[in-house]
């Protein structure tokens, strides 16, 4: 059976609507797209809403999505691509120019179409949630020792898990962070996320854990609660010297039970269960750990330089090491000891 283009009449055996190919493309609108789109973006944050949700997204990358959902095109259009032009006109509204590349049935084809977008800003709920200081749960850090740097550590690796959710897509932020007598308050808005993190902090760095929830109010009928979780940090963290009495210690590292340590008269590696620590005293921390220059060094012993006076030091190796041009050395009351490598 012949076929023929209804416009031009020629004979074709491929009827797109009726029409050849050419005719086709030349009669028939390849791309329709609403007289306006609307955006509605997050002054302070920049993200944008879908429906009830807002999402982290890039301007361009927003309107790229927008234009796509509202843009209808040709079905027989293959190989498409659209490239868009933003022309603000005021403070809200810009002039949308977007050109469309493609092919239908192997001829390369392209238009060219305008619209208005509308940017809406409103506030997200996230926004307005750190604006109102709004806060679901307090993390209560507090040590034996009252030091500063431990507390900057700890929150350090708080700030750290909090942006991990974050990245996970998950909704949490601090809110307040209070230095109280002994220790300090990160106000969190997000109890669920709360709960997870005093868990992680716990299970880095033991110690006490206690939560205690307290009831703030109803909301659609249901209690709403809000929790302050309450860690005690041991006493002693990763590069802390501990003393039993008799022995010195480096502590290696350490996990939600256990903590893991080397006796620096011998350099053998222990694994002590966090109840045992209380037989333990913090004599020091990492910054006893001096760097000293090798002087010389045989299988057993090395002589390094003191960096307080610069006068030769002779330490016994409690094992066959070969160090470098420099060793690190551990001063105490009770001598002078030697660590085993540089990575610890
Ligand atoms: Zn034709
Ligand atoms: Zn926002």
């Amino acid at each position: 059976m012949k076929l023929f283009c209804v416009e031009c009449g020629k004979e074709t055996n491929n009827l797109l609507n009726g029409m050849c190919i050419d005719c086709y493309i030349k009669r028939e609108k390849l791309v329709k797209i609403p007289g306006r789109l609307h955006l509605t973006i997050c002054p302070t944050c920049g993200s944008v809403r879908y429906k009830r949700e807002w999402k982290k997204k890039e301007f361009k990358d927003a309107v790229k999505e927008v234009v796509e959902k509202a843009i209808v095109v040709s079905p027989y259009l293959e190989n498409k691509e659209i490239e868009i032009d933003l022309i603000r006109k005021g403070k809200t509204l810009y002039e949308c120019k977007i050109f469309l590349n493609g092919s239908i049935k192997g001829k390369s084809v392209n238009s060219e179409v305008c619209t208005e977008l509308l940017v809406e800003k409103k506030t997200c709920l996230t926004c307005s949630r750190k604006a109102g200081k709004y806060f679901e749960a307090i993390i209560q850090l507090r040590t034996e020792r009252e030091e500063e740097h431990r507390f900057q550590e700890v929150l350090e690796e708080l700030k750290t898990f909090i942006r991990e959710y974050q990245l996970e897509g998950r909704d949490v932020f601090i809110t307040n962070i209070k230095k109280v007598k002994g220790g300090i308050d990160v106000y969190l808005s997000d109890n669920h996320l709360a709960k997870k993190i005093a868990q992680d902090i716990h299970s880095r760095y033991g110690g006490e854990k206690k939560a205690s929830p307290k009831l703030v109010g109803l909301k659609d009928g249901k209690r709403v609660y809000r929790v302050t979780y309450l860690i005690r940090l041991p006493s002693y963290t990763t590069g802390d010297i501990l003393s039993d009495g008799k022995d010195f210690y480096y502590l290696k590292s350490m996990d939600g039970k256990k903590v893991h340590i080397v006796n620096l008269m011998n350099w053998l590696e222990l694994t002590c269960e966090r109840k045992f620590m209380k037989n333990f005293s913090v004599v020091g921390s990492r910054e006893m750990i001096k760097e000293t220059i090798v002087v010389s060094q045989s299988k057993e012993e090395i002589q390094v330089m003191d960096p307080d006076n610069y006068k030769t030091i002779e330490l016994r190796k409690p094992r066959s090491v070969h160090f470098g041009r420099t060793a690190r050395i551990v001063k105490t009351e009770n001598g002078i000891f030697l660590l085993p490598t540089q990575k610890l």
